[in-house]
């Protein structure tokens, strides 16, 4: 549950409160999350209490209704800490509440979203199969109308939160004749319902206290009322907005990592010296130092010019890719870099530099690898769409 008092503060008043929180527990908390290999559970109380599954909702579905560019904001500041915080609340405030959001039925945003909110509810999004990757119109999961019920067949992989979320919002081929994501629909499946089972991966490079599921769904039986929207095949559709609002945030995180890393390295380089020297006064580092900088205020400088657009009512599609491309590219530089300043250290013992570079390696992979960003990127500009060489 929300504590009270978190819901008089003032935006300012918040972000404050959600920075001295990342300072004096989140940071500190990493060691003892590393050796649980979890994130510990008084953490994970900590989070409800202070708003954080609550900062994407409206205050009318118990939520802190903060605009995009404050949801900005707060995560370059919680994403100094490592991103498996986030992971553990990602799934809820971004795709799976922004989708019932927009598109619920009453009855399914009365359920859950402020369930979502107070964090009693974890959601997680499974759209992700063998066969369905980046070409994520491809699902093969079925769920085939059996009188008033859906019978869910199928598997998903990579899901984020899906071996403990209470809700998992599954993308299934609802009309098997039709290929492509018109033929695919969204379905609330509560966690629990018969056929459901999941599996954890052996092992994890990168997000290692945070793993991903296996999902499979053996003729699940649900109510055709779990349907997300009114009608079938609009199971990506119903996303977009849902889908942006998530790559901003990822590129924000990628911000909030490389914020951290380059503080790390700037630290690191300060203090040890070699040939009676400071690294840091070496040019070489300089360099590095100088230009991970510059590079990080741009990714910075961008997202928020997003998110700012986003509040405005428009979706910049295309600058919120660039955006998830370029944040996401310039974090994992500057851990390289990051890794390169620290030497054997960035290799050898528990330094959180070569943790936190294996962990926003992955952030180029999900919301869109970045190629596929690129090839989008490239066909607009193809296209010729009005605008885009001028931005
Ligand atoms: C930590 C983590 C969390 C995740 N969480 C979720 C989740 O909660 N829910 C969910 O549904 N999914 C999730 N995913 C899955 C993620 O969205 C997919 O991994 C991603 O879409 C890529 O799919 P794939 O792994 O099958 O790679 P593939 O599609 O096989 O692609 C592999 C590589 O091939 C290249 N490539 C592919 N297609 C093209 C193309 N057309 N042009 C050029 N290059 C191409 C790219 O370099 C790409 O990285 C998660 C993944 C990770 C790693």
């Amino acid at each position: 549950m929300i504590s009270p008092d978190i819901l008089d503060l003032d935006f300012p008043a918040y972000l404050e409160r959600i920075r001295r929180f990342t300072d004096e527990e989140l940071i500190p908390g990493e060691a003892e999350m590393v050796a649980e290999g979890a994130v510990p559970d008084r953490l994970m109380t900590r989070l409800r209490e202070l708003g954080l599954f609550a900062i994407t909702l409206p205050r009318e579905w118990g939520g802190l209704g903060w605009s995009v560019e404050e949801q900005v904001r707060l995560t370059f500041e919680f994403t100094r800490a490592s991103c498996v915080y986030r992971s553990r609340f990602s799934t809820t405030i971004g795709l799976c509440s922004q989708v019932l959001l927009d598109h619920g039925t009453e009855a399914q945003r009365q359920r859950y979203l402020r369930a979502m909110a107070a964090g009693d509810c974890v959601a997680a999004f499974a759209l992700t199969e063998e066969a369905a990757g980046s070409d994520a119109g491809n699902v093969q999961t079925t769920a085939i109308r059996d009188g008033d019920d859906y019978v869910i067949s199928g598997s998903k992989r990579y899901i984020t939160n899906g071996a403990w979320a209470d809700l998992l919002i599954v993308f299934a081929r609802t009309d098997p004749e039709t290929p492509g994501h018109r033929g695919t629909s969204s379905i609330l499946v509560p966690q629990g319902t018969p056929g459901v089972s999941s599996r954890l991966p052996e092992q994890m490079n990168g997000h290692a206290e945070g793993p991903v599921a296996e999902l499979f769904f053996d003729d699940v039986r649900v109510p055709r009322a779990n349907l997300v929207g009114e009608h079938e095949g609009a199971g990506l559709r119903q996303a977009l907005r849902g889908i942006n609002h998530a790559r901003t945030h990822v590129a924000a995180t990628a911000v909030g990592q490389a914020t951290r890393l380059l503080d790390e390295a700037t630290r690191f380089a300060t203090s040890r010296e070699q040939f009676g020297q400071p690294l840091a006064d070496f040019g070489a580092v300089e360099a590095m130092l100088g230009r991970s900088y510059a590079e990080l205020e741009a990714g910075r400088a961008l997202i928020l010019d997003c998110a700012r657009q986003f509040d405005g009512g428009e979706i910049p599609a295309e600058r919120i890719a660039a955006a998830k491309l370029y944040c996401t590219e310039m974090a994992s530089e500057i851990a390289d870099r990051a890794v390169q300043i620290l030497g054997g250290a960035g290799i050898v013992g528990d330094h959180p530099v070569p943790r936190m570079w294996r962990d926003v390696r992955a952030l180029r992979i999900y919301e869109g690898a970045s190629q596929i960003h690129e090839r989008n990127l490239a066909r607009y500009l193809k296209k010729g769409v009005q605008g885009a060489s001028r931005r």
